[in-house]
């Protein structure tokens, strides 16, 4: 199969599909990988690791989506690249259709088949393409919210590991899920005292087996959230109700009750955020002051560190694009379940459920 890798052109997106490893597997499987001139610079891959594997390099995006069969990418096309899309074409990508009606009618008047990698979902329900960049947020969350408790930045002033003879930080998780639990790694490895708050008995569980001793479980409700963030020095919000906007977990009378210079990260912010004052911001100015608290709400926060965002992404799509490539999409949704449900438009139709609820579209 004819394979084409574009450039990525939204705003900051300095990540890329296919890694070299990613291009040399597929040419050895014998299909044809193009990528546009420069598409790997982002992320710290140049055109010569491409070349060096097989891969052949375009100048220009209009000739990548000319020649290849199948399209790999990671944000949805945007306007400019709509007119590229053809009737027969798969791209397999990010599509986040629910949120956008045109951008779903411009893919459905394309006759493109669109393959989106945030409704692949195995029968545990884990969303496997999503997971990586769950990862990468919840271990930057502790990252960014340790630099922005620096004097400098506004912040307490606080070292999230203290010293010997001075007490560590204080970090509390809300969400015990992929977010939280890299968040408290990271947060636990710098060795800061940290509290993880779900409402999930059996993942408060399982979190307390796994974790180590300076990470405790607290069952989620109001009372423990206020009791846990009035010492908090960092607050990360990893909440998640699937399909839903994310609950209103600190209020903005909360914010009094904490202690001034300490810093919220709310991940959670691509559904709304579990703060009541966060809001979204940009990795150029990702940070803002409410009533003396530090908020952080970029809404990308994997596209701040592209090489390690592109390697985790890459080696979880990596399986799946062999599969479209080595079989074509039919064949290799009907063999795969969890590929299957990727599916979002097809022949003009379009064939993912939440899709076709949000436009009330037929299904
Ligand atoms: P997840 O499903 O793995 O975990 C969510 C957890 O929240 C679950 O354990 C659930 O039990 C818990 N939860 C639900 N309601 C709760 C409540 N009231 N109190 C405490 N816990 C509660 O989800 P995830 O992969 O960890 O993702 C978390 C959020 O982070 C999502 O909104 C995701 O889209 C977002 N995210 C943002 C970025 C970014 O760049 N900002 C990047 C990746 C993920």
């Amino acid at each position: 199969m004819k394979i084409g890798v574009p450039k990525e052109i939204k705003t900051n997106e300095n990540r890329i599909a296919l890694v070299p490893a990613g291009a040399e597997a597929l040419v050895a499987a014998g299909h044809t990988v193009y990528i546009e001139q420069g598409a790997g610079l982002g992320s710290g891959f140049d055109d010569a690791q491409y070349t060096a594997v097989g891969a052949k390099i375009l100048p220009t995006a209009d000739e990548v989506w000319a020649s290849a069969e199948m399209i790999i990418k990671v944000k949805e096309p945007i306007k400019v690249e709509w007119p590229r899309m053809r009737k027969g074409q798969t791209i397999f990508t990010y599509f986040h259709f629910a949120a956008d009606e045109e951008l779903t009618k411009a893919h459905l008047e394309s006759g493109a088949t669109c393959i989106a990698y945030e409704t692949v979902e195995l029968a545990s329900r884990e969303l496997p393409l999503l997971t990586p960049m769950s990862e990468v947020a919840g271990r930057m969350a502790v990252q960014e919210g340790a630099k922005y408790l620096e004097k400098l930045y506004g912040g307490r002033g606080v070292l999230l590991g203290g010293v010997p003879g001075v007490a560590p930080a204080k970090v509390v998780i809300l969400g015990g899920g992929v977010v939280g639990v890299n968040a408290a790694k990271m947060a636990a490895g710098m060795g800061a005292k940290v509290i993880i708050l779900d409402t999930s008995l059996p993942r408060l569980r399982y979190l307390n087996d796994v974790m180590p001793a300076n990470v405790q479980t607290v069952f989620s409700n109001r009372a423990n959230i206020l009791e846990a963030i009035a010492t908090a020095d960092l607050v990360v919000g990893g909440v998640l109700l699937p399909g839903a906007k994310a609950p209103k977990l600190i209020r903005r009378e909360d914010l009094k009750k904490m202690q001034p210079g300490a810093v919220i990260v709310d991940v959670a912010i691509d559904q709304g955020g579990c703060v009541e004052t966060i809001k979204a911001t940009t990795h150029e100015n990702p940070v803002y002051t409410v009533d003396g608290i530090i908020h952080y709400g970029v809404a990308n926060m994997p596209g701040g560190v592209p090489r390690t965002s592109t390697l985790a992404l890459t080696n979880a799509t990596l399986p799946y694009a062999l599969k479209l490539a080595n079989k074509g999409w039919k064949q290799a949704l009907a063999e795969d379940p969890a590929l299957l449900k990727g599916l979002n438009v097809v022949d003009g139709k379009v064939t993912y459920q939440g899709v076709a609820e949000a436009f009330g579209m037929e299904y």
